[in-house]
């Protein structure tokens, strides 16, 4: 229901977030860590739930079905980061009284979106000990929040002038920690020495940090700490047809996978839901979907059955199926000229099928193969489920790119699908409850009856 989704939201605004709600709920369902049944000599048999988490940031989930394991898998695959603003490493300063932690952006961003609204931080601090701190802060209606500012309309008239990819520096993108100054008895001696150097403000939320979370500067260095937009998951309209939500892009896609996967019962081929990181960048590192620990982690399973051989392994990769769940543009009447009409996702109008995405010519595209689309046309409606085919949008207007091609590698049937988003990639999306619902019933009945 849209409560489940909006307190997975509320408590998955990272990757590792995320990851630790998803094992948390599978744990209750019976899913048991691949690497606990290798250590223990166990095998695997039908009806069987596994899975295995990647560095706290990647997880892929098996449920064992009837068939061989070489007949091919049933997948669902979303991903789990969101575009945001990373700290850096060595981000903390003062200027002008005000001290800053400086980021570097993750992902495709506008920007202008980002300042001047309320903030959270959210992550790790991992320390020399191996110790780990986490960071969850201005979520909580008691803790402060951050933001970053942007420069009065009073004197704005330069500001106003440049292009809007210019408007807001990625460097200016620095965000407001405080600006109360370190005081102690030393303080009268030292000020008149070097005022200059002093960063009186900057020691103050150094030993705010020490107090916190007990940690030094230098632990910076070995922290991943993402800024997000602060706040919950709200409904949106008089309606409330619609949820505004950060990071809707691709968690709502993950979290209707992940729905379905649960849901599906006794099903002759062996289902399979990857829930990964790094999609925004790319699909790049160990974390990423173009890491070999899908094709590792199928291996391993495969082994659990007894089947394991190079050949199977392959036999099993090229004849699975795949939805490639990513969210689609919501056709907004407010920037109409972006969209070819016929070809647009419409809010409200169910599951979205892109055959290809890509960017000036299908680059970049996985394009399904027309004979997939139809087998999978079939199981859509032999099972009722409403759906809508679609284009990012207008031709020349840009494109964008899933996990899609990186899984067809292996020479599998993949087709992206997903949930219309508007103002995609926004500090604030918003999705239609009633596609949510639909697109859990499509990906149930794929992992059901797709290769029977
Ligand atoms: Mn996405
Ligand atoms: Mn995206």
């Amino acid at each position: 229901s849209s409560d489940l989704y909006c307190n997975f939201l509320n408590h998955g605004k990272t990757e590792r977030e995320c990851c630790d709600e998803i094992v948390n709920r599978i744990e209750k369902e019976g899913y048991i860590e691949l690497q606990n049944l290798i250590s223990h000599n166990k095998k695997l048999n039908k009806g069987d739930k596994v899975y295995s988490v990647c560095m706290n940031k990647s997880i892929i989930m098996f449920q064992i079905g009837e068939k061989p394991l070489t007949e091919g898998l049933n997948i669902l695959g979303a991903h789990i980061d969101s575009p945001r603003l990373d700290v850096k490493q060595n981000p903390l300063y003062e200027d002008g009284g005000i001290s800053y932690l400086d980021t570097h952006y993750y992902g495709g961003v506008k920007k202008y979106q980002w300042v001047t609204l309320p903030l959270a931080i959210h992550g790790v601090i991992v320390k020399k000990d191996g110790t780990t701190v986490e960071v969850n802060i201005g979520e909580d209606e008691d803790d402060p929040v951050f933001f970053i500012s942007d420069l009065l309309i009073h004197l704005a008239s330069e500001q106003l002038e440049k292009k809007a990819s210019k408007f807001i520096d990625g460097e200016a993108l620095d965000i407001v920690v405080g600006t109360i100054p370190f005081l102690n008895s030393e303080k009268g001696k030292e000020d008149k020495e070097d005022k200059e150097d002093k960063e009186d403000v900057k020691r103050n939320i150094l030993r705010i940090f020490k107090e916190m979370y007990d940690i030094e500067e230098e632990d910076f260095i070995s922290a991943e700490l993402e800024v997000v937009p602060a706040g919950k998951a709200r409904d949106a309209g008089f309606d409330r047809s619609l949820i505004l939500s950060y990071g809707h892009d691709d968690r709502v896609c993950a979290f209707s996978s992940l729905g379905a996967m649960l849901e599906a019962k006794k099903c002759l081929r062996t289902t399979c839901c990857i829930l990964v990181d790094k999609e925004e960048i790319g699909s790049v590192g160990a974390t990423g979907m173009q890491s070999r620990f899908f094709a590792n982690t199928v291996a391993e399973v495969m082994n659990l059955t007894g089947d394991y051989s190079e050949l199977n392994l392959r036999r099993c990769l090229a004849n699975s199926f795949m939805l490639s769940s990513d969210v689609s543009a919501a056709y907004d009447p407010s920037y109409a000229t972006s969209f070819d009409k016929k070809n647009a996702a419409f809010l409200g109008q169910g599951m979205v099928f892109n055959k290809y995405t890509g960017a000036r010519g299908k680059s970049g595209s996985n394009d399904a193969n027309a004979e997939y689309m139809a087998y999978i046309r079939n199981v859509l409606e032999e099972n009722q489920i409403i759906y809508q085919t679609a284009e990012l949008g207008k031709v020349d207007a840009g494109g964008g790119g899933t996990i899609a091609y990186i899984l067809a590698l292996y020479g599998m049937n993949v087709i992206d699908c997903g949930i219309a988003v508007l103002n995609m990639h926004a500090p604030w999306e918003a999705i239609s409850k009633a596609d949510l619902y639909e697109t859990k019933r499509g990906y149930l009945a794929f992992l059901e009856k797709a290769g029977m």
